[in-house]
Order: structure tokens, then sequence, then C-alpha cells
């Protein structure tokens, strides 16, 4: 492998980037679908099984040139734990075997179009809208693979157990001899020595070790390429034919390198988010959805977690995180009141704004006019603070619309609560 050239100044660098870099911001979490991730996966020669998708057509052709001895039917959802799920329609297991054409077709018939509830879904499961029919391969032994990125290591770790299969995290409660983590050097990437080590302990024998560190060296070149913070195998599995195969394959993706990793990142599946996040992401809203029934709008991550803190404080619960960013103008300002106005667990708005670069005047705009565009339903406090903030105050207090304008950030919170309640 190439090693990465080690930047003169790094120190620099890592303070420069995030400030001046227009492609640094925070978005909601990419997530792939298993198919997406077993092909990157097979872009980088890192052996997978065979596979095709059917959808909710049940179009068979998409099968007609795919044989194998026996297959495995699994529900395509952006969540773990499927082999042990079920499903709405009370069908067991999100992963099934089969030997027989005809059976794979039943399978994916009841699976399509139905929810699955697994240990990482919400309660009340994930919509199926694909599944993956592989050929099926003979597990001798399931062990746990994965790279993440450590921020107690400032870079990447390799995660792995020969106690593979369904449950790490009982593993690592349980028998945490069973797992073992290692720093990456960066610059060194994983080298025969580690990839060796990391597949010893992941208990190949033999031949079939130097099989594993070859898996486990392509593995950190996609985790690498593909900008990841986190590849997980589970199971990264021996099978009965001399074979070291990824079973099953999560990647997670530095949202920050979406402007090199467009390809990527055109796959993002948005079927299973929430819409109230899909239409903040547009505008570069950063929204979060929470229990709560105040619903909140705020500038800034930091004042948002300190809004929800004082909210929490006074006895009340935040149904949001909404942080409308730096750059804020009316039109992000009349999306936010749109997204909180539809949430029917909101009863109450608070607007929290501090005008450092943003003109508390442009934030005053944006919510006249989109109380004007649609009456609000809920009380809305106010508390604006910081550039040209009276003036702001004043367009409020003269537009004639039902706002509670509060200097006091704590009186506004309290009063947020109780017209909450
Ligand atoms: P998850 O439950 O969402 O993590 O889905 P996985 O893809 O990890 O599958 C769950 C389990 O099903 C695996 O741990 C295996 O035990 C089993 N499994 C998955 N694929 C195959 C296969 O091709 N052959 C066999 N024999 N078992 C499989
Ligand atoms: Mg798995």
């Amino acid at each position: 492998m190439a090693a990465l050239k080690k930047p003169k100044n790094l120190k620099l660098l890592t303070v420069l980037v995030p400030r001046f870099c227009p492609q640094v911001s925070v978005r909601r979490n990419l997530n792939l679908q298993e198919f997406h991730s077993k092909d990157l996966l097979k872009k980088y020669q890192v052996s997978v099984q065979d596979f095709r998708v059917i959808d909710s057509k049940l179009d068979t052709k998409a099968l007609a040139d795919f044989k194998a001895d026996e297959y495995v039917v699994k529900a395509q959802i952006l969540a773990g734990g499927r082999g042990k799920g079920h499903f709405d329609n009370g069908f067991k297991g999100g992963v099934h075997l089969t030997k027989n054409r005809d059976e794979v077709i039943k399978l994916a018939k009841n699976m399509i179009g139905h929810k699955l509830i697994t240990k990482q879904t919400p309660k009340d499961g994930i919509m199926v809208e694909k599944v993956m029919v592989a050929e099926s391969v003979n597990i001798v032994r399931e062990t746990y693979f994965s790279i993440v990125m450590e921020r107690s290591f400032n870079g990447a770790a390799i995660v792995a157990s020969p106690a593979g299969g369904m449950d790490i995290e009982a593993v690592a409660e349980k028998t945490p001899h069973l797992l073992k983590t290692v720093p990456v050097d960066i610059y060194e990437g994983v080298t025969d020595k580690l990839a060796n080590e990391i597949a010893e302990f992941l208990e190949f024998k033999g031949a079939l070790k130097g099989k594993c560190a070859e898996e486990i060296k392509k593995l950190w070149q996609l985790f690498l390429k593909v900008d990841a913070t986190q590849l997980e195998i589970n199971p990264l599995v021996e099978t009965d034919d001399g074979r070291v195969i990824s079973v099953d394959a999560k990647i997670n993706f530095d949202d920050n390198a979406n402007f090199r990793q467009q390809e990527i990142f055109a796959l993002d599946d948005l079927s299973e988010s929430d819409p109230r996040e899909r239409e903040a992401a547009a505008l570069n809203i950063v929204y979060i959805d929470m229990d709560g029934s105040i619903g909140c709008m705020v500038n800034g991550a930091g004042l948002a977690m300190a809004t929800m803190d004082i909210i929490t404080l006074n006895g009340g619960k935040a149904a949001n995180f909404l942080d409308l960013g730096g750059g804020v103008g009316p039109k992000q300002v009349s999306a936010a009141m749109r997204i909180l106005e539809s949430d029917p667990k909101v009863k109450t708005i608070f607007i929290n704004v501090f005008g450092g670069i943003v003109d508390c005047a442009t934030i005053a705009q944006g919510i006249i006019t989109a109380c004007k565009e649609r009456l609000p339903k809920h009380p809305i406090i106010i508390r604006l603070e910081g550039t040209n903030s009276n003036q702001a105050r004043k367009v409020l207090q003269e537009s004639g619309l039902p706002l509670q304008i509060i200097k006091d950030v704590d009186e506004a919170a309290k009063t947020a609560v109780k017209l909450a309640q």
C-alpha cells in the first residue's frame, strides 16, 4: 500500500480546515443499505457472496441468471439485528436460508412491504422495501472485525473478536478478553505484521490466516479511500471450503467528505429518514427529532444545547434540537417554523437566537414572514439578543402577531415550559 505523506504543518492544518473549509458543517449521517456497502466491498476486492436485489415489484427476472445450492434472503433496512428480528405480520427473522428457488420469492413476499422490528429499530420497526438474495455460504466460524475512528487514539483503530456473530455488545460486556482494540498508524496503515496479528487473534489457522490478513488489508484500503468513520464486518466468517468472507457489512462515512465522495453520497437512502429531517437537511439546518413538547429554534449548536438544558432545568422537555446555523436567512427561519409547526408533539415554540454574525432583524423578518404565510397554531416565545436586537424586537412587537418577546432567557424558558403544559 502506498503510505500517506505526513504533512509538515499538521497542527496548523487541523486548526485551519474547520474554519475556512466551506464544506465543513454538520449534516445528517449517511447510511447505506447492506447491498450498497457490499458493492463497495466488491470494488475493493473484498470477498463477499454473489448477490441480487429484489424490490417491491417482486420481479423474478432479477434472479434469472442467478443459481446457488443454497440462498440467503436478507431484508434490507438501515439497522442491524435483522437475523433475530421479527415482522409486523408475525413473520420471524430478517435473514433466512433456503435451498428452494420458489421459496426465495415466498420469503421475499413475507418481508417486502412489512415492517421489520429489531433491537436497533424504532419500536414499530422499519418498512422493508428491498431484499438481498445471496448465495449462502457454509459457515464454520463467525468472527467480528471493524475499523473505527477512535477519539482516544486520535485516529483509526481495529476492533476484533473471534466471538463474532450477532451480539458484539454482549461480548464486550461478558467476555472482554475476547475483544481486542489496536490503533492503526494512519501513515503506516495496516502493515502485513498488524494484519497477521489480527488474523491470529481472530483464530484463523494455517492458510486461512494469510487469507484473513489479505481481507483485512483490503478492508483497510476501503476504509481509507471512501472516507469512512466506521466499517463493521459482523460476521467475518470462515467457510467449510476454506474461504474468509464478509457476510454482513455496515459503513459510516465522514459527512465532511461528501464533496469528494459524491458517488457514494448519491446512494443515500432517505426513504427511512424523518421527512422533517429531510426538509431541514436540504436547507443546511441541523434538525434532530426528540420526544418533548417544546419546539426549539436556535442558532449555533452550543446555544441549542444550552437551550435544551434550560428547558430541562425548568421542568420541560424539548421536542427537537434545531440549529439554524451561522449564515441564516429568512428562508431558513420560515422553513424551521414550518418544520416545528408540522410536528404533532409540539405545544409551544421557543425561539432563542443570539445575533453574532446574523442580524437579529433578519431573524425577526423571517419569523414575521413565516407567521403571515401560515398563522401559528402554538404560542411562540422569542428571546432575541445581539446584533441589532432592539430594532428586531421593535419590528416583532409592531407586527401585530401573537408573539411573546421576552428579554431574559431564563424567564423565556420558564414561560415556554408553562405554556407547553
Ligand atoms: P444482522 O442480523 O442484521 O446482523 O444480519 P447478518 O447479515 O449479520 O446475518 C445474521 C446471521 O445470519 C449471521 O450472523 C449468520 O449466522 C447468519 N447468516 C447470514 N448469512 C448467512 C449465510 O450465507 N449462510 C449461513 N449459513 N448463515 C448466514
Ligand atoms: Mg450482522
